[in-house]
């Protein structure tokens, strides 16, 4: 994410290296770097050039924090900056409604389908909230099929009248439903078309107008960059949206749309969309978002993820598998899904501090995993759990059937021994020791 502004303005900051206290010259140079950086992020001209003249302003003023060295002081000032441009605080979102109505607008295209599934998936699981979908687009047949696909996949009801043309109709029919069955939140997913036009603006006002949501989400494409924020003006205009949901974060984003929309239209970012599955959603934190930016990673992203995946009575029996020597490959694999549902790989690696930079020329596949699991299926039940038979014939059937080499069977093998080692030692009275040095 975002990893040639990263790059760029880590390059900025080198300028800086060596000086012993920051000078308005050494300063205005590194600056100018920095605003070259968001420029060729497709950040606003404007934008980039208040944005370092406030870094500046108030660098200048500090010159006599010794404490600190130059550099980083001038990183923590422009992460400040960053987070400030981007909204500060995180923005909650209103669920205050019975049932609590959300209007998502955007352009085809955009998100807004995929989007609507992953935010109901969100309030299911982990607002405890009973959403409906509703279909308001009438004038694609598919458009409505897909959100049945989408409320399949998550176990959410989909609401659509097929025949009817009026979406206002629709979407108040809609909430009655829900009112009618115990749905406390309504998601109204409505037409978009490829570009802004007047019938469709004219439409979803209507729509708007009548259901009066708690929440109006505009949805743009991150990979659109200035368009994102021009369309962004013109919804905003119209709807006076509530928030800003990025989609399509994951992909090769320059980040100009992060950093510029919420100045332009004034309404934070709420959530952003990191993949096309329905579990690929983040809330929207700028101080985290402006960390990443200057290859910081997110820690703290990265515990919660693995806090929510943490399955506690699953640790207990892989302790006590560990303890007895049981531990196999079955049980390997179950922990690969956990990783996995994590988040994929690259966005994972873009969290740890440092990471993005050292891999930066690493490809790392998306389902890293691929392989391992192909592998640990060829296996037999009883060559999983009692990894010692796998002699040299087995190892060959096994890279057969998973469609790898002989060498990567035994790579696999000598990293489960190792992992296997590992956790036996941490278990033993030396792990004790080792966890009451770390002060458990
Ligand atoms: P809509 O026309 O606005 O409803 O857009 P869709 O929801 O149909 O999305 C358009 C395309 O973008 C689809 O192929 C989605 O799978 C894809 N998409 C949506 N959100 C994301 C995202 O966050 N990341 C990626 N990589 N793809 C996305």
């Amino acid at each position: 994410m975002f990893d040639n502004l990263s790059d760029k303005l880590d390059k900025a900051f080198h300028i800086l290296k060596g000086h012993g206290k920051i000078t308005e010259v050494n300063v205005a140079e590194t600056l100018k770097e920095v605003r070259r950086a968001l420029l060729d992020a497709d950040v606003n001209f404007k934008i980039a050039k208040d944005f370092t003249t406030k870094v500046k302003e108030k660098a200048i003023g500090q010159d006599v924090l010794t404490t600190l060295q130059p550099g980083q002081l001038l990183v923590k000032l422009v992460k400040d900056e960053l987070t400030e441009l981007m909204g500060g605080d995180v923005a909650g979102i209103n669920l205050s409604g019975n049932p609590t109505v959300i209007l998502m607008a955007g352009l085809q295209g955009s998100g807004k389908t995929t989007f609507s599934g992953k935010l109901a998936n969100y309030l299911l699981t982990k607002k405890n909230k009973k959403p409906l979908l509703v279909a308001c687009d009438i004038y694609r047949p598919a458009a409505i099929q897909q959100l049945y696909v989408v409320g399949d996949s998550i176990g959410v009801e989909v609401y659509s009248e097929p025949e009817n043309k009026n979406p206002v109709e629709i979407a108040q029919n809609a909430i009655k439903h829900a009112k009618a069955n115990g749905f406390n939140v309504v998601i109204v997913d409505t037409a978009g078309r490829l570009a802004v036009d007047a019938e469709m603006m004219d439409e979803i006002e209507r729509v708007h107008k009548a259901i009066q949501p708690q929440e109006t989400l505009f949805v743009v494409d991150a990979m659109t960059g200035q368009d994102a924020v021009n369309t962004a003006k013109t919804f905003n205009e119209r709807l006076n949206f509530d928030g800003v949901i990025l989609t399509k974060l994951d992909g090769d984003t320059r980040g100009g749309a992060a950093i510029s929309i919420k100045s332009v239209v004034n309404k934070p970012i709420k959530f952003v969309g990191t993949g096309e599955k329905m579990d690929a959603i983040d809330v929207f934190y700028p101080i985290r978002m402006a960390e990443r930016i200057l290859g910081m990673g997110d820690v703290v992203s990265l515990v919660e993820r693995a806090q929510e995946q943490f399955d506690e009575e699953e640790a207990r029996k892989i302790q006590k598998k560990i303890a007895k020597n049981e531990f196999g490959f079955d049980d390997f694999l179950s922990q690969i899904q956990q990783v996995k549902k994590m988040g994929n790989m690259k966005d994972l690696v873009g969290m740890i501090p440092g990471a993005s930079k050292a891999m930066k020329d690493v490809e790392i596949e998306d389902d890293a995993f691929k392989h391992i699991e192909a592998i640990i299926h060829s296996m037999t039940p009883i060559e999983r759990s009692k990894p010692a038979l796998i002699d040299v014939k087995r190892k060959a059937r096994i890279a057969k059937g998973s469609g790898t080499k002989i060498e990567q069977v035994n790579q696999l093998m000598k990293q489960f021994d190792q992992m296997s080692k590992m956790m036996k030692m941490m278990q033993g009275p030396g792990g004790k020791n080792l966890m009451k040095m770390m002060g458990g």
